[in-house]
């Protein structure tokens, strides 16, 4: 798996100091899963991200910031016997094998959208409000072009999204500002299924906000 598209630095650094929202934290995590190139600059970012966002001088660092942060991402992972409620709740219809990070949520059967386009609500545990869904198009199927007031997340778990900026394959994380106007086209060599979180009050424009906010509720 070749990943050529990450986080950025600033999702990162979110996520070290605890203030990346719920939904795009478990997009992040669901990366982190496939990158180690990521982890590792997490793991720096750990380090110091605490200090630069509180806007303090650097001071010694807490050796166990690390470690702490790890135990609370393991702490947030679903237990095995949560694991295992989690997979038997999945409805078979979904088809696919789920990320690590994303076993602990409950998530709806695919639901219909559009043609060869199909949407599951992810709901995380703990955080009601977070925007997560699972999406998937068909090969060759064209999605609506559409801007957002704040940042879309997508992290690709089959198949490939291309839009103007580049092309999307497993194991990429696409982070679409509001300086994105995009039309994702999803790769003609299979169907496509990726893991989308908007951030906080991200509301999608055009066409594709029109078609989900009445089913999706945002
Ligand atoms: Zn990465």
């Amino acid at each position: 798996m070749t990943i050529s598209h990450h986080p950025s630095d600033e999702t990162l650094l979110r996520l070290a100091a605890g203030t990346l929202g719920a939904g795009p934290a478990l997009v992040v995590s669901v990366h982190l899963e496939g990158c180690s190139v990521c982890r590792d600059r997490l793991a720096r970012f750990e380090a110091v991200g605490g200090a630069i966002l509180n806007g303090m001088a650097p001071a010694p660092l807490a050796p166990d910031l690390f470690a702490r942060t790890l135990k609370r991402l393991e702490a947030d992972r679903p237990s095995r016997s949560n694991r295992r409620e989690a997979l038997r709740r999945r409805p078979p219809v979904l088809g696919i094998e789920l990320p690590r990070a994303i076993q602990g949520c409950e998530i709806g059967p695919w639901r219909w959208l559009g043609p060869g386009f199909r949407w599951s609500k992810v709901k995380i545990p703990g955080s009601p409000g977070a925007k997560v869904m699972l999406l998937k198009g068909k090969a060759g199927l064209r999605l609506p072009a559409h801007g957002h007031s704040g940042t879309e997340f997508t992290q690709i778990l089959t198949g490939s999204l291309s839009d103007a900026r580049g092309r999307y394959v497993p194991g990429d994380l696409d982070e679409a500002g509001d300086d994105v106007d995009h039309r994702p086209v999803v790769g003609q060599e299979a169907e496509c299924v990726c893991l989308a979180a908007l951030e906080g009050d991200t509301r999608l424009h055009g066409i594709l906000g029109r078609l989900l906010r009445p089913v999706v509720g945002f």
